[in-house]
């Protein structure tokens, strides 16, 4: 088929299914996946697993095991593959939400163009766009050179061990990988890189006594003093490095080292505090090496010990930074592919936060995200997305399917 004929075919296609678009997005919406606690997973992964059946499209739903004992509701992830031989491009998505603001953000409505509801940026449109472009595909009658791999997952919001995490471990993720998307809302750029994290607690301990007995104490908090103190040096030496993606404003382009997000310790002004803790938020630029990095705040921490300070370090969170070049031909398609629907070529810029591109990443995988929604609503108590950049994705991600695919 010529491009030009898949091109009108595929816009075509999302246009006749523009209502049944909308009206699954806010099913999606109206389902509570609220992360955490996770308590409606069920009902959310069996809507998507009714409308992929409708489709007449197979999948695979993968009851994750609790291997954390932190959450004992269940979590599921579905896989679903369309079109034949190996070479996939996978469409990745999650299906949870930050927590609700209000009670009505689960009550999805429709003002001025734009649909409300916690989750219609942050990604279920983006969930509905991907799976309306694979039925737009199947439709089309498109001859694939390859398959699209639906990958959609819990707990993106709260680090994915028990999501993509774990189907990394099992081997279910990528495979055979030769590009990915996801619908993260980009507010109308492409993401073609994000930090990596570590985030820790430490916990400098001391020894209690009363005021009048200081002497017999261990003051915690003048030994927490000198731990912050010496991460106060490196900071200086972290700012100064600078990401060489796109990232506005300047400021934005150095790596970060955030201390004392969350602070606490004591119990009264006449006791000599017993333990003191605070939190140390570390992202690195996609230049820079995780392990090279967690290396050297560690030696920091084995340094200060050697010093006499006893302290414990809890790891709350870690994951790659990653970042493909903007002239990779995934993302010169997908780019191709907005232009042809939106008239113009994307920026690209790089996600401030982690993203779960980086999962695809490890695996040599060129990933992007591109989605429907706005980053700056996202999260928030008005969250909303517009429903046309809903339509307007679903067959952007078609498009760049078919394109990549179809070569
Ligand atoms: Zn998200």
């Amino acid at each position: 088929m010529h491009e030009e004929a898949i091109k009108n075919l595929i816009v075509e296609k999302i246009s006749s299914y523009q209502s049944e678009i909308l009206d699954f997005t806010k099913r999606l919406i109206s389902i509570p996946t609220e992360n955490p606690l996770g308590t409606s997973y069920k009902a959310c992964v069996d809507i998507i697993a009714k409308k992929l059946h409708e489709i007449g499209l197979d999948y695979t739903i993968i009851d994750v095991p609790d291997i954390t004992d932190r959450n004992p509701f269940p979590r599921y992830c579905l896989l679903s593959f369309n079109g034949k031989g190996k070479r996939t491009l996978y469409f990745h998505g999650h299906y949870d939400v930050v927590p609700a603001q209000n009670d009505t953000q689960f009550r999805p409505y429709v003002e001025d163009g734009k649909l409300y509801g916690r989750g219609s940026s942050d990604m279920k449109s983006g969930l509905a766009a991907m799976i309306y472009a694979i039925k737009a595909i199947k439709e089309s009658n498109i001859e694939l050179n390859g398959r699209i791999g639906l990958v959609i997952v819990p707990d993106e919001e709260t680090g994915g061990a028990r999501g993509s995490q774990y189907l990394v471990e099992t081997g279910l993720l990528g495979k055979d990988g030769i590009g990915m998307l996801m619908p993260e809302p980009t507010s109308g750029m492409i993401w073609n890189a994000n930090r990596g994290a570590i985030s820790l607690r430490i916990t400098v301990k001391g020894k209690p006594a009363h005021v009048g007995l200081h002497y017999q104490g261990v003051n915690a908090f003048e030994r927490m003093l000198v731990v912050a103190n010496a991460l106060l040096e490196v900071k200086a030496d972290i700012e100064s490095r600078k990401t060489d993606f796109k990232i506005e404003p300047e400021a934005a382009r150095r790596s970060i080292l955030l201390i004392g997000g969350r602070s606490e310790g004591g119990t009264n002004f006449n006791i000599t505090p017993a333990e003191c803790s605070f939190t140390v938020d570390r992202r690195i630029n996609p230049e820079e090496d995780l392990e090279t990095e967690k290396k050297s705040l560690f030696d920091l921490f084995d340094k200060l010990r050697r010093d006499g300070i006893d302290l414990d370090i809890e790891i709350l969170q870690e994951g790659r930074s990653t970042g493909f070049p903007e002239d990779h031909p995934v993302a010169k398609t997908l780019a191709d592919s907005v232009k042809l629907i939106i008239g113009r070529i994307p920026s690209f810029e790089m996600c401030p936060g982690l993203l779960e591109i980086r999962f695809y990443a490890q695996q040599g995988i060129p990933s992007f995200a591109y989605g429907p929604g706005l980053l700056s609503v996202s999260h928030g108590p008005n969250e909303f997305v517009k429903i046309k950049k809903i339509y307007n994705c679903a067959t952007i991600y078609a498009l760049t399917a078919a394109q990549l695919l179809t070569s």
